[in-house]
This record gives structure tokens, C-alpha cells and sequence, in this order.
């Protein structure tokens, strides 16, 4: 027997490894497991080129489990290994691998997507002692038996083995005991060696007899070696793909559509990308694409590879260009990783572009469940929107689809506005904005469902790359003013009448939390509501993106803001306008005269007061401004006293108010009850 040194410079570095890199402990049997399919591979490729004329013979590699004895054992009948080639490869390679591996990344090992180049040393993350028993498949090769307790020492002797290929036996360390278990290293197996090109068997088959679990002859084969991602796309049905979308992801929906990639120059790469049915998740679908590296996996988080809106997909990518043993801060600036980036997203945007102009009606079909993927996409990736544009869709109240081609085409001759700019209306709830989809329909104004999580971003940006464009919700304005038009003649009303009108109701509009009311007069002609309740869309939207963004929170704690139109040339309303009118009239003749004696006194003072050069304007003539101002206040109050009392006295005010609000989902608790009364006391 030979006894040697492992050429490390650190005296005992296995401490150190285990400890930092504790969490990825499992990421042994993915190196142990990918050695082994190396091994046979190059195998395989050297009786392929007549270097090795032997038999082949059955090439699965064998993964035992012996709970008893403690070890886990991988055996593969690959091209095996002489001494000199342990000492070459083990010895000294994969040994100083390992040390680099500690210096290069010993502040950020966790940052390393899988911990690529650890190889073979990562056995002893999990190991007390570690044995390779190999034979090569060089002619006339004796067999060796390396082993080594985690110290730098190591020995080497000549053994017994009359099989090509090689075993690795790791003496599973007392506080990993959970790698003796058989359902831990069958979840492992699952998650790294799903698809490794060689067959692995995890022990025999089981089955259920007389009562028990029996081993079978069968070899318990635990991967697909040719996943459909490896096959030529032309060879593949569509069932191929669900099926293999229902294995990766049990319990998931039916994808929309998929994507085969696959590029050779100039970069390595091969996959299929699915788009999942994503309706208004956006965050519960992350993390799905599985990262591959020649059919073994390495992550399932590619940020940084892939543009953010592009991790809502699910699938698989398989790239032997991603370097994988860099920081991910530096994986976004690597040059190949932007070329893989851009290509994907150029494919999909293509694949997209492409059903949509091949089967519009399955497009459309789909367009609900790919919405918010693909706006997502437009919101986060210039690139991605000029591309999208092209293919994105509107849907109107009717459920009509178009593009946004289309739709400006649609609108553009009714929906102009006297400035030029063109109007879409558009609504968020079909049911709740009724009444005011109704109004926008009589004017012949077509208005689109947005509904979506991230509808109000999108329609800040479409605001800004569409020429001369607005977007309102319906219930932003009264319609007439939504969409102004030139020849629109107001109504001009008086407005001593319409500031009395306004304040008449204004007395009888209940409290509610966290919203605030104004009272306006319009003219909207006979046939349209008595009282509308519109919503200050600049206001909405903040409120709306505050939820969306952090920093935001300010516009969150504002109140909402309504406006409460009333509708002049309604008969309710004029005929509360006359009653009013007739009502306080004697009570109101005096207080208005002397408002407007106070007034006009006021306006004089303020005159002279601005004009006024240093000391003209007294101390006396300031006391007056100040005393007209306050009496002027009083009337004021007076005024208000005495329509308020009327308001009181005709329930008709507090009726349309409440009517409107009920309309809207802004009435409530007692309010509700409270009118609920007074209705049946009505009838
Ligand atoms: P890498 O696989 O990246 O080369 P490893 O540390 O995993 O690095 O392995 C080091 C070397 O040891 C391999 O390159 C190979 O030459 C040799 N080796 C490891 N496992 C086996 C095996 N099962 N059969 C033959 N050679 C092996
Ligand atoms: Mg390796």
C-alpha cells in the first residue's frame, strides 16, 4: 500500500468547505452522479472512434444505498481510472480545483449558481471517508483502490475488481445521516439527474407482496436520458409537450403554447420555454425554469439570466455556454449571457407574432390567460415592446379583440376630441360601471375592459408612446366632457343659481371614510341621470400605482376623490331647483343684498390696497378689508343656513344623493338602512 500528501497548501480545508458551503451539502450526488455519466460518455465516444474496441455491455450507472453499512455507492462501466490518472485527476486536479474554488469565491460561495467546478471534492461535504475502487479500460489495467478520511492524506493500493469502471463509495459522516435515508436521495436524484443522458438505476423496482415492499429484478431507472428538449421538434407531438409539461409540473394547469429552442451558433443552447395560464398572479409563478447544463440541472432561478417578465414562463433550458461559476452579479454583464438573454426573447416574441398572425381566434381564445405575461413584458423590456405592440391586444366590453392598430382605427373618427386627441375610454368593472358604459355606448363611443393587475401602468405608457392619445375610465367625467367635442354648447346657467344648487346638496352628503365629495352643476340634457359620481382619474391612478410601487405610499393615504355631477336639465333636478328657488327666496333677498354691498366694498378695498405705494394704505382702511371680509363670511353662512334648512325639509336632495351613491357601492351601514326607510316610507 501507498500512503501520500494531497497537494493542498491549507492544511485541513475540508472544515472550512463544509462548513460555508452547508447549505448546497446535496449538491454531492449532482457531481458524483455527472462523473460518473462523464465517464461513460467518454467511453462511449472512444469505442465510437475505435480507441476502445471492447465490449460496451450495459452501460446504466448504479446507485446503491446500504443503510446498514453507512455507504452510498455510485458505480459506473465507464472508462474507469489507473493509478496514474488518481493521482493526475484526483490527486492533484480535482484537489486544487478545490482550493482555488475556496479563494475565488470564499466571501460569496452561496452566490454561485450550484457550485460549479467543485466536482469531485464535494464528496466529502457529506463523507467521513471516501473510496474509489476503479478499473480502467485501458488494456492490461490493474485494478486501484484510492481512499481518504478527509485530511490531506490519502492511500492507494491495488484491489479486486474485474469490471471495467469505476465505484465511489462515500462513508456517509455521522451528522449527514439524511443522506442514508431512501427518500431523501430519491428527491435528489429527482431534482439534479432527472434527464442525464445515461441511464441511472436507484436499487431494484419494489412491489407490494404478501403484505410487504419486495424487491424486484427490475432496475428502479429514475431518469429520461433523451428529454424532449434533446429531440428534434419535428419528431414531436403535441402530447409529447403536455406530457412533458404535466411531468415537470404536476398539478399545473395545461400550458398556452410552447416554444422549442435550440441554436448551436454562437452559443450552445437547447430547451422548451411554456407559457402557463398566468390570469392575475404575477408573483406565485416565479422560479419555474429549470436551468440545465448538458441535461444536468443547476437551479431553478435564472434571474439575471433572463429578463424578469420572461421567469413567469416555465420549461427548461440547457446551456453548456451559461458560466456557471461566476457570481450572478456578474452573470448579467457576461456577453454570452446577453446573447442567450436576447434570444430568448426575441424567440418568444417571435413564437407569439407568429400564432397570433397563424390562428388569430386560438390566439384570441388564449389572450386572457397570456395578458398579463405579455404586458409585463412590454412594460419591462423596450425591446420586447416593439415587438409586442404588433401582436398585444385590446378587448372592448363586448369582448371584441383588437390590435392597437386596429382599435385607433375604430375610434379614430368618433373618439377625437376638439384638441385633436384621440379618446379611449375604457372601464375596469363591466358590472359596477354600467351606467356609465351605457352613456359612452348611446354616443356611439366603443369602451375597453381593463381590468387587469398592471392595466393602469400600461396605460401611463401607451399615453406616452401613442401620438396625441388619452385614456379614461369611464367614470373619470360626465361623457360629454370625457370626450369634449367643439360643437358642445354649454348650457350656460346662472351662476348665483348653480352655486345654490350645488350647495343644497352638498349640505346633504353623508361622511364617509377616507373619500371626499365636490358638487358641481352641469348641463347634461333631459335623457341623461339626474346625478352622476365621477372619479378624478389622475387621482385613481396614483392611488392605483402606490399599490404597485414602494415610495408610492403618499398617494395610497389620500382620500378618494369624487366629483357629484348634477344634471340641470334633469326634471327632478330642475324641479327641485324651483322649489328651492321659490322656497328661499324671501329669506335669502336680504342676505343677498347685503352680500353684494359687502362685496363690492371688498373688491374697492382690495383695489386701493394693491395699488396703494408705501404707508397709503392705513391701518384703518386695513381693518375695514378685514371686517368686510368677516361679515362677508357670516351672510355666507347665513346663506348656506338657509338653503341647508330647505335641503332638510325636501327628501328628494338627500334621495338622489343617496341613490347616486348606492349606484357607485359608496353607500353603507346606517346610511343604507337609513335610506332603505325612508324608501318605504316613500311608497
Ligand atoms: P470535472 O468533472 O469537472 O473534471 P471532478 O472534480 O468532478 O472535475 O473530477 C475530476 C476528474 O476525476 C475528472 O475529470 C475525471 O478525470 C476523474 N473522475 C472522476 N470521477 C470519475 C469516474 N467515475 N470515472 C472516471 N474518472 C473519473
Ligand atoms: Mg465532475
Amino acid at each position: 500500500m501507498q500512503k501520500g500528501n494531497i497537494g493542498v497548501t491549507t492544511d485541513n480545508i475540508f472544515p472550512v468547505i463544509k462548513k460555508f458551503l452547508y447549505s448546497d451539502h446535496e449538491i454531492f450526488l449532482r457531481e458524483i452522479v455527472s462523473n460518473a455519466v462523464d465517464a461513460t460518455q467518454k467511453l462511449k465516444t472512444m469505442s465510437e472512434r475505435g480507441e476502445f474496441v471492447g465490449e460496451l455491455g450495459d452501460l446504466t450507472v448504479r446507485i446503491n444505498l446500504d443503510k446498514e453499512a453507512g455507504t452510498l455507492t455510485i458505480s459506473d462501466r465507464g472508462v474507469g481510472m489507473t493509478s496514474e490518472e488518481i493521482d493526475r485527476y484526483i490527486n492533484q486536479i480535482a484537489f486544487s480545483g478545490a482550493t482555488d474554488f475556496l479563494e475565488k469565491f470564499k466571501d460569496s460561495a452561496n452566490a454561485i449558481i450550484g457550485h460549479f467546478g467543485l466536482g469531485f471534492y464535494s464528496s466529502f461535504m457529506v463523507s467521513k471517508r471516501v473510496d474509489i475502487i476503479t478499473l480502467s479500460c485501458k488494456e492490461g489495467s490493474k485494478a486501484v483502490k484510492w481512499s481518504c478520511d478527509g485530511t490531506p492524506e490519502f492511500t492507494i493500493e491495488e484491489t479486486e475488481k474485474t469490471d471495467r469502471g469505476t465505484d465511489i463509495v462515500l462513508h456517509i459522516d455521522d451528522d449527514c445521516k439524511e443522506f442514508l435515508e431512501k427518500n431523501r436521495i430519491q428527491e435528489l436524484l429527482r431534482k439534479y439527474c432527472h434527464f442525464l443522458p445515461v441511464s441511472i438505476a436507484f436499487g431494484k423496482k419494489t412491489e407490494w407482496k404478501d403484505g410487504k415492499e419486495q424487491e424486484t429484478e427490475e432496475d428502479n431507472i429514475i431518469n429520461n436520458s433523451t428529454p424532449i428538449w434533446k429531440q428534434k421538434p419535428t419528431e414531436l407531438k403535441d402530447e409529447d409537450y403536455q406530457k412533458f409539461y404535466r411531468d415537470l409540473y404536476p398539478g399545473y394547469e395545461e400550458p398556452l403554447f410552447w416554444i422549442h429552442l435550440n441554436v448551436d451558433y454562437p452559443f450552445n443552447l437547447t430547451g422548451v420555454l411554456f407559457f402557463p395560464k398566468i390570469k392575475n398572479d404575477l408573483d406565485l409563478r416565479r422560479n419555474k425554469i429549470q436551468l440545465y447544463c448538458n441535461q444536468v440541472f443547476v437551479t431553478d432561478s435564472v434571474e439575471n439570466i433572463v429578463p424578469d417578465f420572461l421567469t413567469l414562463l416555465h420549461g427548461v433550458i440547457d446551456s453548456p455556454d451559461i458560466p456557471l461559476n461566476v457570481s450572478r452579479s456578474y452573470l448579467q454583464s457576461d456577453a454570452n449571457v446577453k446573447k442567450i438573454s436576447k434570444y430568448i426573447t426575441k424567440k418568444v416574441s417571435d413564437r407569439l407574432d407568429s400564432i397570433f398572425k397563424e390562428d388569430r381566434k386560438v390566439y384570441e381564445e388564449k389572450w386572457d390567460d397570456l395578458k398579463l405575461f405579455i404586458n409585463y413584458g412590454m412594460l419591462s423590456e423596450p425591446d420586447f415592446y416593439d415587438k409586442a405592440s404588433k401582436f398585444s391586444l385590446f378587448k372592448d366590453c363586448e369582448n371584441k379583440y383588437y390590435t392597437y392598430e386596429e382599435y385607433k382605427e375604430l375610434i379614430k373618427d368618433n373618439q377625437t376630441d376638439k384638441d385633436g386627441n384621440l379618446v379611449y375610454l375604457y372601464a375596469s368593472d363591466v358590472e359596477k360601471q354600467y351606467n356609465y358604459i351605457e352613456d359612452a355606448k348611446a354616443k356611439g363611443y366603443n369602451v375597453l375592459i381593463m381590468d387587469g393587475q398592471l392595466d393602469t401602468p400600461l396605460v401611463g405608457m401607451l399615453e406616452q408612446k401613442f401620438e396625441k392619445s388619452r385614456f379614461c375610465r369611464v367614470d373619470g367625467d360626465t361623457i360629454n366632457r370625457l370626450i369634449q367635442k367643439a360643437d358642445d354648447v354649454e348650457n350656460v346657467i346662472d351662476a348665483d343659481e348653480s352655486d345654490n344648487l350645488a350647495s343644497c346638496f352638498n349640505s346633504c352628503i353623508p361622511v364617509v371614510d377616507k373619500s371626499e365629495f365636490h358638487v358641481e352643476v352641469q348641463s347634461m340634457g333631459k335623457e341623461a341621470a339626474p346625478v352622476v359620481i365621477t372619479r378624478s382619474e389622475y387621482m385613481r391612478r396614483m392611488k392605483e400605482m402606490s399599490r404597485l410601487q414602494a415610495g408610492m405610499s403618499f398617494y395610497g393615504e389620500m382620500p378618494d376623490m369624487y366629483s357629484f355631477i348634477l344634471n340641470y336639465d334633469h326634471p327632478v333636478v330642475a324641479k327641485i331647483n324651483d322649489s328651492l328657488k321659490s322656497a328661499t327666496v324671501d329669506q335669502l333677498k336680504p342676505v343677498e343684498a347685503e352680500l353684494k354691498g359687502l362685496k363690492a366694498r371688498q373688491s374697492v378695498l382690495r383695489d386701493e390696497q394693491s395699488k396703494a405705494k408705501d404707508g397709503e394704505f392705513t391701518e384703518e382702511m386695513k381693518k375695514e378689508l378685514d371686517k368686510c371680509n368677516d361679515d362677508i363670511k357670516t351672510q355666507e353662512d347665513k346663506k348656506k343656513e338657509i338653503i341647508s334648512n330647505y335641503a332638510k325639509s325636501e327628501a328628494k336632495v338627500r334621495h338622489l344623493i343617496d341613490l347616486a351613491m348606492l349606484q357607485n357601492g359608496l353607500l353603507g351601514g346606517k346610511e343604507l338602512t337609513e335610506f332603505i326607510k325612508r324608501s318605504v316610507e316613500l311608497l
